[in-house]
């Protein structure tokens, strides 16, 4: 099975990695089902993929409520008559030192960043048992794999998703449920992700970072097109994806 006539959920899609992804797999032929909390942005980008012949449907969802993740799933299978992947992207990233002790970002990282996976994981797990089809994709990231000074709390939810989507990996073999993981983990790529930053010597160093090396969401949108485009009996489960210029 290709891309073409998949359908896929995607979280965080208002904007930046899960947009481009929106759009190129539906260029190629995918039914996208769009969630994040901006529905304002969600209308504009289904727009655009309608008038350019695609299939989407969109539901605000905010990923660290459980029932709204299912209802995003129920709406792709109301829509679509099935759901083949969940592309769990939603995630922020307000980086501080541990001394500065924002702890009301810290929370909203873990709730955002690990339970929104987890809900994600949880809407779809059900039918992806039965079917014994299905595929769980996850945006991680270079944080998730080695350690960055601010990226203490950041880093901790990006490391446990990995975690998590290497243990549905063993456990779906051992269980031979066919379900497919495939972690992302991106370096520093041009969205509005550093938008949310409020300390201000972190924000200063990212800002500078990522105007000097960022790349576009569209290379996250193809390393997803390219883990759904496998053959079934096919998992390419990791993929690091760096701007070259980037050490
Ligand atoms: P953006 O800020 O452009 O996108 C983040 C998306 O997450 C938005 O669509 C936002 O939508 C959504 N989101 C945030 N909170 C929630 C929530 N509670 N419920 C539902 N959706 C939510 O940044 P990116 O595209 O860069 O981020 C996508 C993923 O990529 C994140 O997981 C991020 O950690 C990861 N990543 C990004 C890197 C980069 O350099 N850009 C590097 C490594 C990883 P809305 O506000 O409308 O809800």
């Amino acid at each position: 099975m290709s891309v073409e006539n998949k359908v896929v959920v995607i979280t965080g899609a208002s904007s930046g990695i899960g947009e481009a992804t929106a759009k190129l797999l539906a260029k190629n032929g995918a039914a996208v089902v769009l969630g994040a909390r901006r529905e304002a942005r969600l209308q504009e980008i289904s727009q655009n993929i309608i008038e350019n012949g695609g299939k989407v449907a969109y539901r605000v969802t905010d990923v660290t409520d459980p029932e709204d993740l299912k209802a995003l799933v129920a709406l792709a299978k109301e829509k679509f008559g099935a759901i083949d992947v969940i592309y769990n992207n939603a995630g922020i990233m307000p980086t501080s030192p541990i001394s500065a002790l924002k702890t009301n970002e810290w929370n909203a990282m873990i709730d955002v960043n690990l339970k929104g996976v987890l809900n994600g994981v949880a809407a779809v797990m059900p039918d992806f048992t039965s079917q014994k089809h299905g595929q769980i994709i996850t945006t991680s990231s270079v944080a998730g794999l080695k350690s960055f000074i601010g990226s203490g709390v950041y880093g901790a939810t990006k490391f446990a998703v990995r975690n998590l989507m290497e243990v549905i990996r063993m456990e779906s073999a051992q269980e031979q449920t066919n379900i497919r993981t495939a972690t992302i983990y991106p370096a520093a790529i041009n969205t509005e992700l550093l938008q949310h930053i409020t300390d201000k010597n972190s924000k200063q160093g990212m800002d500078k970072l990522y105007q000097s090396v960022g790349i576009t969401p569209d290379a996250i949108a193809r390393v997803v097109n390219f883990a759904i485009d496998q053959p079934e009996d096919v998992n390419i489960n990791e993929f690091t994806v760096y701007p070259t210029k980037q050490g």
